[in-house]
């Protein structure tokens, strides 16, 4: 018997996997992972909220250089998923300019990052281009 565990935990596994966002109930400002307070308005009362699985490069970085063990390049992007912010990686196509652009559509990608002794795989997420790059 195998598992699969979310490398953070504000990734929801499944049938449909899907960023998971603490929204703040007073502003409607999004974060991820656990907050006391809102960084935007000091509120401290948060609802969880499904994130869009589609979103659009807003900003990107490729780094090439990284600690060790580290595979580079890669693209580190902002991707505004109909409104809320999302940082992660592009993958699944080439990481340079030619592939990668500024208003590019993309969508939510999980892919395994290992196994544990048991046999229970790490999850984690990136976005991958909606449209194929060339
Ligand atoms: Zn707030």
């Amino acid at each position: 018997m195998t598992g699969q565990i979310p490398l953070v935990d504000y990734l929801v596994l499944g049938d449909e996997p899907h960023l998971q966002a603490t929204e703040c109930t007073k502003c409607r400002a999004r974060f991820f992972g656990r907050r006391n307070a809102c960084a935007n308005c000091s509120g401290t009362e948060f609802v969880s909220a499904a994130v869009a699985t589609e979103g659009t490069v807003r900003s990107f970085t490729i780094v090439a250089f990284a600690a060790p063990g580290v595979p580079v390049p890669f693209v580190a992007a902002v991707v505004d998923c109909d409104g809320t912010s999302v940082r992660g990686n592009i993958v699944n196509t080439p990481p340079d300019p030619d592939h990668v652009t500024l208003g590019m559509k993309v969508r939510l990608a999980t892919f395994p990052l290992g196994a544990d002794s048991a046999g229970v795989e790490a999850i984690g997420f990136g976005f991958e281009p909606l449209l194929p790059t060339n």
